[in-house]
C-alpha cells in the first residue's frame, strides 16, 4: 500500500496503532483533536492507571481478555523502557478475609504471601496486613509518561502528526482507521461509556513499589506508584458517558479507601482529580471493525484494558492488511 493511512485519535490505541504501521513501512499520518501543548487532553487514556494486569483483571473480564493481555507483556516490553515489571499485590481488608480466598478462586498465576514474605516484598503494606495475592507477571507504567514517549516514537519513526484538526471531512483518501475512542458512538451504535473517576496524589510517607489491590466490599480501590511518589488512586467503574469533574463522594470513597492500605495517604498532597469516559462495546471486548468495504477500520471498545490491548489491537490491523484476517480482535461488519 503507497497510499498514506490516516489514523484518527492519539490516545492509546491510536498511538499504537500509528507506531506499529510506520514501523512497519507504511506511510501514517495521525490527526488528534486536542491542540499541542496538550495532546492527550481529550483522552480518556490520560486518566488511566496503565496497569499492565490481564491476571488480576480477568477476576471479571473474558478469558480473552486474560490470553490476549498475557501476549501484550512482551510487545510492550519491546517498545517502552518505563515499564515496570513488579507484580502486583493484592489484600482484603481484615475483616474481610473470605475476599482474599474468592479472588484467588477467579483468578490464575498468584502465590498466597504471608506476613514474612509480605514483609519482605512490600514492608509497608505488612503493616497493615498480614497476607496478600501476589500476581508476579503483571506491570505498570505512567500513563502520560508513555503516551509522550509513544508519540515522539511515532514522529522519530517518520509518521505525520497534526494536533488540535478538526473532524476529517469529507474523508482522507487511503485507509482511515478510526481511533477516536468514545467520540466515535455516532458511527459505532454499539459503544457505551463506563465513566472512571481517579485521584493523583504526592503522598511523601508512602514507599509502595508495585500496584495495590484493595478487595474492599463497597469500594473496590487500587493504587499504582509513579515516579517521584506520586500515586494515582482509582478508579471508579460508573456505566455513564459523563466525562465531567469527579463527585465529592467518589473523591471521599477513594482516599478513605486508600487510608485503609497506607496511614501516610492522609498527609498527602491532592494532585488532580479527574474522570475519563472508557468506551466500552457490549462484550467489553476490544475490536478492530473493518467497514465500507475495507476502507475504514475502527479500533475500539478498549473498556478497562486499553493499555494492555493497544498492542494486540495494533497486531489485529496488521494481520488485515496482511491479508490474514483470523485475528481474535479483528471483525468484518455486515455490508
Ligand atoms: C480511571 C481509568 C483507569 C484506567 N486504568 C486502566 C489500566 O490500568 N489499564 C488499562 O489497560 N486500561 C485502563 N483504563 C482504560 C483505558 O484508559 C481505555 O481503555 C483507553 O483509554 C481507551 O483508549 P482510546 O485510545 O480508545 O480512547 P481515548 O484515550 O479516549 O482516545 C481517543 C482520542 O481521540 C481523539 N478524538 C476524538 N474525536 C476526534 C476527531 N474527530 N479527530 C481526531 N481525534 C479525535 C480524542 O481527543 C482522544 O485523544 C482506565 C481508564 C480509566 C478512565
Amino acid at each position: 500500500m503507497t497510499q498514506t493511512i490516516t489514523i484518527l485519535g492519539a490516545g492509546i490505541i491510536g498511538l499504537w496503532q500509528a507506531l506499529t504501521l510506520v514501523r512497519a513501512g507504511f506511510p501514517v499520518h495521525l490527526i488528534e483533536r486536542s491542540p499541542q501543548p496538550a495532546p492527550f487532553a481529550g483522552s480518556a487514556s490520560r486518566y488511566a492507571g496503565a496497569m499492565l494486569a490481564p491476571d488480576c483483571e480477568a477476576e471479571a473480564a473474558p478469558a480473552l481478555v486474560r490470553e490476549l493481555g498475557h501476549a501484550a507483556l512482551p510487545l510492550w516490553r519491546a517498545v517502552y523502557p518505563g515499564i515496570a515489571a513488579r507484580g502486583t499485590l493484592v489484600v482484603a481488608p481484615p475483616r474481610e478475609p473470605g475476599e482474599l480466598a474468592r479472588y484467588a478462586r477467579a483468578t490464575l498465576h498468584h502465590t498466597r504471601l504471608d506476613a514474612n514474605a509480605l514483609a519482605t516484598l512490600e514492608p509497608e503494606l505488612a503493616t497493615r496486613f498480614d497476607t496478600a495475592l501476589y500476581f508476579a507477571g503483571e506491570a505498570h507504567m505512567a500513563a502520560t509518561d508513555a503516551m509522550d514517549f509513544l508519540l515522539n516514537a511515532v514522529v522519530e519513526a517518520g509518521a505525520r502528526v497534526s494536533f488540535g484538526a478538526p473532524d476529517v471531512s469529507p474523508p482522507a483518501p487511503g485507509l482511515l482507521i478510526d481511533c477516536r475512542g468514545l467520540a466515535a458512538c455516532s458511527d459505532l451504535p454499539a459503544l457505551r461509556g463506563v465513566r472512571g473517576e481517579r485521584v493523583l496524589v504526592r503522598a511523601r510517607e508512602v514507599g509502595f513499589t508495585r500496584p495495590i489491590r484493595l478487595l474492599h466490599p463497597r469500594v473496590p480501590l487500587y493504587v499504582v506508584p509513579w515516579p517521584d511518589r506520586i500515586y494515582m488512586i482509582g478508579a471508579t467503574v460508573i456505566e455513564s458517558a459523563d466525562g465531567g469533574p469527579m463527585t465529592v463522594r467518589s473523591a471521599l470513597e477513594l482516599l478513605g479507601a486508600a487510608s485503609l492500605l497506607h496511614a501516610g495517604f492522609a498527609e498527602a498532597e491532592i494532585l488532580d482529580l479527574g474522570a475519563g469516559v472508557r468506551p466500552a462495546l457490549p462484550d467489553n471486548i476490544p475490536r478492530v471493525i473493518v467497514e465500507q468495504g475495507g476502507r475504514t477500520l475502527r479500533a475500539n471498545g478498549a473498556y478497562r484494558h486499553g493499555f494492555l490491548l493497544a498492542p494486540i489491537l495494533a497486531q489485529a490491523t496488521l494481520a488485515y492488511l496482511a491479508s490474514a484476517p483470523d485475528h481474535p480482535l479483528l471483525e468484518r461488519a455486515p455490508k
